[in-house]
């Protein structure tokens, strides 16, 4: 019998996707094997940027009963809010982002406790490289701080970049504790004064979160949201288990746009809401968007992206309620257009820009401005230098239009030569490029299960080698 060698399995992030990629790999390793689960930000361990909110008001966008960690055990979540958290809630309920980064929290411990053969550890450092040996095989990670570790897979699952900001260096420089780049891991309200005016630059979810906390801390000053195009997330309704019959195979954007509308309107005449037929379509969206050519992804970027997330990424009524509400008592103003510049006049910051409807030169003062355009897909623009350092060398192919890097159908990373990389796999945001929907976790959890799936039968076959000879 060789003697045995520990298999280590490396995940980079340690938000939702590495979590759950951990936890899958405990449920089904049944051979000794190490898992390491790496995260820079300590806070955001087992939480990530979504569910390790500091705002007041941080609910999950997607009901209670949607947002189980296992496709094939649909109540999980709901049912841990039961056990744990006192109050009454239905499937139906918002409950906060936080009681989820908990309840993955608890997953991890249960499952690492129950597996004797794993050893699961988390480490808390910037990756800020990753090659891999052609002769071993092995990839060698490297650390800001620590000493480098070698693993025989690697599964990418570094999320969200942070926004990218519309302002230059300089402009950032002069404003000082006026701008906030990054929405996550802090509380940008936190310290404000109570009649301080703010804006908010990009109107999407994370935007609602920030204005219903500061109606929630009863802020007296005005609230600017301020955007492109002005679209705004529209609310939750009920849904229902709704199918239809219509095929998008070899259709192009707008051909795909336009059968939307009319399966829209045929479940209308049945009584059904819109938001059934977007829920109803999301089995096919990967398939829809494979089948589009890269002229015609460009088309759908461009023409109708901003009509499909705010119809896909919607908000609760009750936070449309408070918007409405600020709306009408003047406390929220909503402008759209293209920003011109920022003049920082002591305590305040005027923010020009040219509106969208009319063509004036538009401009209103405010004490903070947080950025909450949404996350980049932009890997070469961003500040992860692990992306950055992979793309250069070739290992990751930052894909055409900018919104992921190119995987395979298993969500093999595929270096810029086209070929893809053995054991190394990506979970999340990172393959939205090739799926499209890859940023929820109705898809990162079957993205989650899989790739462990993927890791433990090659891990199985392996040590039968290493053990049997
Ligand atoms: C504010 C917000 C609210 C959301 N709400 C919902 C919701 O209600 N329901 C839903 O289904 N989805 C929601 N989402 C979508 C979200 O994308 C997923 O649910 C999920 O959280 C994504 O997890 P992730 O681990 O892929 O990414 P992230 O949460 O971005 O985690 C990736 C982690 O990788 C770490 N990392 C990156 N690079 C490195 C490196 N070089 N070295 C070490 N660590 C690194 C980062 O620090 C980060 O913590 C929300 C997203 C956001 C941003």
């Amino acid at each position: 019998m060789q003697g045995e060698k520990h298999i280590q399995i490396a995940i980079i992030g340690g938000g939702a996707s590495g979590t759950l990629t951990a936890i899958n790999l405990l449920r089904k390793l049944n051979r000794e094997a190490k898992v390491y689960l790496i995260e820079k930000h300590e806070g955001a361990l087992f939480r990530g940027a979504a569910y390790s909110s500091q705002l007041s008001y941080e609910p999950l966008n997607v009901h209670a009963g949607k947002m189980s960690a296992f496709a094939h055990l649909p109540d999980s979540f709901y049912q841990w809010i039961i056990d744990n958290r006192s109050t009454t809630i239905n499937r139906e309920s918002f409950v906060s982002r936080r009681w989820y980064g908990d309840y993955l929290t608890e997953l991890y411990q249960k499952y690492k406790a129950q597996n004797k053969l794993v050893k699961a550890k988390t480490v808390i450092d910037t990756v800020t490289s990753v090659c891999r040996d052609e002769a071993s095989g092995l990839y060698t990670i490297k650390f800001e701080g620590r000493d480098a570790l070698t693993a025989d897979y690697v599964v990418f699952a570094t999320g969200n970049e942070p926004p990218q900001d519309i302002f230059t260096a300089e402009q950032i420089s002069a404003m000082g504790t006026h701008y906030v780049s990054l929405p996550w891991f802090t509380d940008p309200l936190k310290g404000i004064k109570p009649t301080d005016n703010v804006l908010i630059v990009g109107t999407g979810l994370t935007m609602v979160d920030h204005v219903v906390s500061l109606y929630k801390q009863g802020h007296q000053g005005k609230v600017y949201c301020f955007s492109r195009n002005g679209y705004l997330p529209l609310p939750h309704n009920d849904t229902s288990n709704y199918t239809f019959d219509v095929s998008f195979d070899g259709k192009g954007a707008r051909e795909v746009f336009f059968e939307l509308r009319r399966a829209f309107r045929n479940a209308a005449a049945k009584g059904i809401t819109w938001q059934s037929v977007i829920d109803g379509l999301r089995i096919r969206t990967a398939r829809i968007w494979r089948n589009l050519p890269t002229a015609e992804r460009k088309l759908f970027l461009r023409n109708f992206k901003n009509y499909w997330e705010i119809h896909r990424h919607r908000m609760p009524q009750a936070s449309a309620n408070v918007l409405e509400q600020m709306q009408n008592e003047g406390k929220l103003e909503l402008h759209n257009g293209k920003y011109n510049k920022v003049e920082v006049n002591g305590d305040a910051v005027t923010f020009y820009y040219t509106d969208k409807a009319t063509g004036e030169q538009c401009n209103f003062n405010t004490n903070l401005i947080i950025n909450c355009t949404g996350p980049s897909g932009d890997y070469m623009q961003c500040s992860n230098g692990m992306m950055k350092d992979a793309i250069a060398k070739g290992w990751m192919k930052q894909d055409e239009l900018k919104i992921g890097i190119e995987t395979g159908i298993r969500g093999e990373i595929m270096m810029s030569n086209g070929i893809v990389l053995k054991n190394c796999y990506a979970v999340g945001p990172l393959r939205k490029a090739s799926e499209w929907e890859s940023t929820a976790m109705r898809e990162i959890r079957t993205q989650a299960d899989e790739t462990a799936q993927y890791i433990a039968d090659k891990v199985a076959t392996i040590h039968d080698v290493l053990v049997d000879i």
